[in-house]
């Protein structure tokens, strides 16, 4: 069942997702060779708790770190830990901050400076889906004009569009309905409607689309070990026009390689 949210309520997720936001900025000035991961995830559960809010992925179903830190070929829900990064990678951070009783989720991809061009193609496109993606995301149409936006979009360039995970409405709970998936049809799914607040998040790999998990039980990598990209916005559907919630503005100003050829 999808629970509409009331302005009140949208005004609440759109503070706790600047937050959110900020966290995000933080973590982007440490991004670069050498530093491990887990610095990284102190830092953002640091500031989350300063401004009062809790990190919504510690403890969530066992999950033992403030981020998902996806390195490479890892997909999503990568653990933070003593992984030192390298000049040539690209690393997924995913946050969710849980405040005054909502949750805010956005992720984000960097690219190291030392990354394959083709690596650099794939995270600028994967960040264009997402924006196809919002741009489909307005009253009266339908999921699948989303989904269908992302895909068409990306499979162009010969990408994998991950099935197994997908994106999802937000609200009191972390994951709720309606699913968002990255791959879908014209004109198809649930209808749109003011009051709806989700996550779009493609998951594009490089190479297959096909996925596997690790024996942790969460890490999600690439089965032919090939790089992935993953972005994430949160989106407030509203009569006339959609809100994006969530923001990468901070990481943007504070991230040292400004990669991207063309600003959102
Ligand atoms: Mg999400
Ligand atoms: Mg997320």
């Amino acid at each position: 069942m999808v629970h509409l949210k009331t302005d009140e309520e949208i005004a609440i997720i759109r503070e706790g997702a600047q937050i959110l936001g900020k966290a995000h900025g933080e973590i982007a000035r440490l991004v670069k060779p050498g530093v491990k991961t887990s610095a990284l995830d102190k830092v953002a559960e640091e500031y989350i708790r300063d401004c009062g809010g809790v990190p919504s992925f510690k403890n969530y179903n066992g999950f033992p770190a403030t981020l998902c830190i996806s390195v490479n070929e890892t997909v999503v829900h990568g653990f933070p830990g003593n992984y030192e990064l390298r000049e040539t990678d690209v690393i997924a951070v995913d946050c969710g901050v849980y405040y005054k009783g909502y949750h805010s989720d956005s992720a984000y991809t960097y690219p190291l400076e030392g990354v394959k061009e083709e690596v650099l193609l794939l995270l600028e496109r994967t960040y264009e889906s997402l924006f196809k993606g919002i741009e489909q995301a307005k009253a009266g149409n339908r999921m699948g004009d989303v989904s269908c936006a992302i895909q068409s979009y990306v499979e162009a360039f010969g990408y994998g569009v991950v099935r197994e995970l997908v994106g999802h409405g937000v609200g009191k709970n972390l994951h709720e309905d309606p699913e968002v998936p990255n791959y879908g049809k014209r004109g198809k799914g649930v209808k749109l409607v003011p009051g709806m607040v989700f996550a779009i998040e493609p998951m594009i790999n490089l190479g297959t689309r096909n996925v596997v998990q690790e024996r942790d039980g969460w890490t999600i990598r690439t089965a032919d070990r090939r790089p992935s990209a993953h972005f994430e916005h949160m989106v407030a559907i509203g009569e006339e026009k959609t809100e994006v919630l969530t923001t990468h503005r901070y990481i943007e100003e504070n991230y040292s390689f400004k990669w991207r050829s063309r600003s959102r």
